[in-house]
């Protein structure tokens, strides 16, 4: 279909980070899977009529191995997350696309839905739809298809759509970067029921925000409401539509500066999850658009509007700018929140299982240690019996001498008379 595919493999990219840790974990939960099995395996042969182990003892193993299944699962399914949010038709979409090097989602006027779409990657070579709560697929071969059969389903107000897209078509999906867009913050009074639905796992928050205006009221309302839900959330800010400020060259630096002092303040100040230096790193001056048509152009993908303003490979290095913060974010994010727990508690269920199987061996010692007192003792009674014995042999054999010798003193006795 003319889609050129992401072969490459990305190894320099900081999301490798999150790609190599997953991969060890997993190794590691497979060796745990094997080592529970063998335990389970010994426990049967030593559970039962030589009594070294009780059933209880064989059961508290065995419930291990559904635990390890249980969180291999969720290991197998972890991914990286990043939500955006902002206003309606600031450009979240059109940020979105540029990311994937491809149009997946549809923008513009008239393409406002309002439930939240999760790209992720797909396993096949297909791209389907697929709403919260439904088994059923829904097809889509392209944006207008996709934008269609979101407008056609008759979804639910703020539900959650997952949209699969072949991982070998795009870098981040294939990487487990899963990306979710919302309706703007400004259709919605339901903030609180969002950020519990949608945004506990988020490793990553983007705020696509305009930079022909100022950050709203609304905008920053939400953000507020997430940083008091969860603790030094992640925070991105994109002052996308960076290019209507090449028709203002004049300006230029007065409004960045202007702009980037206020979020820096927001940040920082207002909701305190970072540092003011740290806040500089975090925001960035971008047109969306043109990433996309630049990248659009790369993969020889038929595009229009090829014109554009002033600036713009300035603006676009600095989209790449902000991915790679954005990726080196997000997987060591990721990572910590993700996986610690994960190792704490394979640590824990090893450590259960030794405990285990070192109780049935201290049982076997046990046994092994009574047994031989048991023999002891035995061999100590049978010395005795045995010395008995032998005096007693002795004693006979005396009395059977003399009764011998006084029989032959009286046949002598008789014979000579
Ligand atoms: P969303 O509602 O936040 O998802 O916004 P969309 O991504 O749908 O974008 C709304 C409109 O703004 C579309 O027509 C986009 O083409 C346009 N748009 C998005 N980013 C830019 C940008 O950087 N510059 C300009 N000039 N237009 C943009």
């Amino acid at each position: 279909n003319g889609s050129i595919r992401v072969n490459m493999a990305n190894v320099d990219s900081p999301l490798q980070i999150f790609v190599r840790a997953k991969k060890k974990i997993n190794d590691i939960f497979v060796e745990i899977d094997d080592y529970v099995k063998d335990a389970v395996t010994f426990m049967h042969a030593v559970t039962g009529d030589n009594g070294i182990a009780t059933p209880q003892d064989l059961t508290n193993v065995e419930a291990y191995v559904s635990k390890v299944q249980a969180i291999r699962e969720v290991l197998k399914r972890d991914h990286m997350k990043v939500a955006f949010f902002g206003r309606t038709s600031n450009g979240k979409s059109t940020v979105i696309n540029a990311m994937l090097h491809d149009k997946i989602l549809p923008s513009g006027i008239g393409h406002t839905t309002n439930c939240f779409l999760q790209v992720e990657g797909s396993d096949t070579d297909e791209a389907f739809l697929r709403t919260e709560g439904s088994e059923e697929k829904l097809n889509v071969q392209s944006v207008s298809q996709l934008g269609h059969a979101l407008s056609a389903s008759r979804l639910q107000e703020f539900s959650l759509v997952h949209v699969y897209w072949p991982r070998e078509l795009c870098a981040l999906l294939r990487d487990d970067v899963v990306l979710v867009d919302s309706p703007g913050v400004d259709v919605t009074p339901n903030l609180d029921e969002w950020i519990d639905k949608y945004c506990l796992d988020a490793d990553v928050f983007v705020l696509v925000a305009n930079a022909e205006s100022t950050l709203m009221v609304t905008e920053k309302n939400f953000f507020h409401k997430v940083s008091t839900k969860i603790s030094q959330p992640n925070i991105f800010i994109l002052n996308n539509r960076w290019d209507a400020s090449a028709s203002e060259p004049e300006y230029l630096d007065q409004v960045r500066s202007q702009h980037a002092n206020r979020c820096v303040d927001f940040l920082s100040r207002e909701l305190r999850v970072c540092t003011p230096k740290e806040a500089e790193e975090r925001i960035f001056f971008i047109s969306a658009k043109e990433a996309l048509l630049t990248r659009m152009r790369e993969r020889e993908k038929p595009v229009s509007s090829p014109i554009l303003a002033d600036g713009h490979q300035v603006r676009y290095f600095e989209f790449v700018d902000f991915e790679r913060k954005f990726e080196e974010c997000i997987s060591q994010s990721a990572v910590r929140t993700k996986f610690a727990q994960h190792s704490r508690r394979g640590k824990n269920i090893a450590g259960d299982v030794m405990a285990a199987l070192e109780h049935v061996y201290n049982t076997a010692t046990d046994q092994k240690t009574a047994k031989v007192e048991k023999q002891r003792i035995l061999h100590e009674q049978l010395s005795a019996i045995e010395e008995q014995l032998t005096t007693i042999t002795r004693q006979m054999k005396d009395k059977i001498n003399k009764m011998v010798e006084s029989v032959e003193h009286k046949v002598s006795l008789t014979l000579s008379q």
